[in-house]
């Protein structure tokens, strides 16, 4: 969570789920249907004439999907295998890429930061899908009282169960980090979604206002139990506005023997002298996290893509820097008390909206993507995702010439067609 203000309104022509609506809920199909096992759905598909970005450029392909997986990639002229069954979907040209990972939502919902009716509802998937978001990390914020890690499991197993691949930080804001089986190490390496801890807070007022032991404690059971579980074991950090900044981060690096890669500060372009920092953990070997956050004209704050074009401009290490979007957090801004005066809520939708930014100032999209694709499935080991070949899962997304998701696929099966939602949530009224 940031304090942030307003965040632009997120792209409604299409697919976003309404809110609103009828007192109570919609129930869209009857239930047993709706649980039914994906597996079945994932079809054998050919995406022919598609400009695949995998996230290199490699120009005019055909994608053979089969299983849930990528079977084959191949030019678009060479002969496909065949396979009984095939379905074919001419992409027309348009521009293929790999589904994009969200690494920082608030699955569960976040805020709570200006009373118990500022809490946050849960994030439909459609918001995910619709946005070209296939992998998504859960994460608890803030209130890690009130929204408790089972609660963030379960927010996990219900996007897994919905098609999507999820994930899940254990702990939360604060110090001790709340957990299910009593320890960091224990969450991460017996719990399957947990493969680190976060969002730990430090440099806010929110914090726990950890000391150096307790921060490095933290980190090595986090970095234990990733070698232990073949996780990532990343410690993922949100950075508040305060002057201390990365101070914990930079001596935990000259004073222990943690590897740079464990520390996965966020927010980081929140405060421009904090991204300076941050650019000098990325050359010691740390992997930083922007959040696609609006930001006001004159404020000390870097949007997205002007920190992205700042990051590289200075020569910053290209696959040591990722993005995530603060969904279903709470943006909050507080007065010189400490009190929320005002808030809005985080949206997926802001990743795509940060590489059409950066397309539009004339950016390549095989530079952009890896800050959204395979810089963070390489720091978060997740195996499969993040690239676009053989062998890999068949996340992906169609964009439209604007530079929206038009068709999405996670895991083999149709999450979007034209830009329409095919599989909403069970309480979301069709889009
Ligand atoms: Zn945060």
């Amino acid at each position: 969570m940031s304090q942030r203000e307003r965040r632009r309104p997120a792209h409604g022509r299409r697919h976003a789920a309404r809110r609103g609506g009828p007192p109570g809920y919609t129930i869209r199909m009857p239930v047993a249907q709706f649980s039914a096992a994906d597996a079945s759905a994932a079809l054998s598909v050919l995406i022919r004439n598609a400009d695949l970005h995998a996230p290199q450029a490699l120009g005019r392909c055909q994608v053979l999907v089969g299983g849930g997986r990528v079977l084959w990639i191949g030019p678009d002229d060479a002969p496909a295998p065949q396979i009984p069954g095939l379905q074919t979907v001419n992409a027309g040209g348009r521009r293929l890429i790999p589904g994009l990972i969200d690494a920082h939502a608030h699955v569960t919902g976040g805020g709570g930061e200006g009373g118990f009716a500022t809490r946050v509802p849960p994030v439909p998937p459609s918001r995910f899908t619709a946005a070209g978001v296939t992998s998504v990390v859960g994460v608890l914020g803030t209130d890690d009282l009130a929204r408790s890690p089972g609660e963030l499991l379960a927010a996990t197993y219900a996007l897994r169960e919905h098609g999507l691949s999820a994930w899940a930080w254990c702990g939360g804001y604060h110090v001790p980090p709340v957990t299910l089986t009593g320890s960091v190490r224990g969450d991460i390496a017996y719990l399957d979604p947990m493969i680190g801890v976060g969002e730990l807070a430090i440099s806010d007022h929110r914090s726990s206002q950890p000391t150096f032991d307790e921060f490095v404690r933290i980190a090595s059971e986090a970095h234990v139990a990733g070698l232990m579980s073949g996780k990532a074991g990343v410690l993922h950090l949100h950075l508040g506005d305060g002057p201390r900044g990365l101070a914990l981060v930079r001596r935990a690096l000259d004073e222990t023997e943690l590897p740079a890669r464990v520390f996965h500060p966020t927010h980081v372009n929140r405060r421009r002298g904090l991204f300076e920092e941050a650019l000098d953990l990325a050359r010691r070997g740390c992997w930083i996290d922007l959040t696609a956050f609006p930001v006001e004209e004159g404020e000390d704050a870097w949007s997205a893509p002007d920190a992205w074009e700042r990051y590289h401009a200075a020569g910053g290490p290209p696959e040591r820097l990722t993005i995530s979007s603060d969904a279903g957090g709470c943006l909050p801004t507080f007065d010189h008390e400490g009190r929320m005066c005002r808030m809005d809520v985080g949206s997926a939708a802001t990743l795509l909206e940060t590489v059409r930014t950066l397309l539009a100032r004339g950016h390549a999209l095989e530079a952009v993507l890896p800050a959204f694709t395979s810089n963070i499935a390489r720091l978060l080991r997740l195996p499969g995702k993040g690239e676009l070949r053989a062998g890999f899962d068949a996340d992906l997304v169609l964009l439209d010439a604007d530079g929206h998701a038009a068709d999405v696929m996670a895991g083999g099966v149709w999450h979007v067609r034209d830009g329409q939602v095919l599989k909403p949530g069970l309480f979301e009224t069709p889009g």
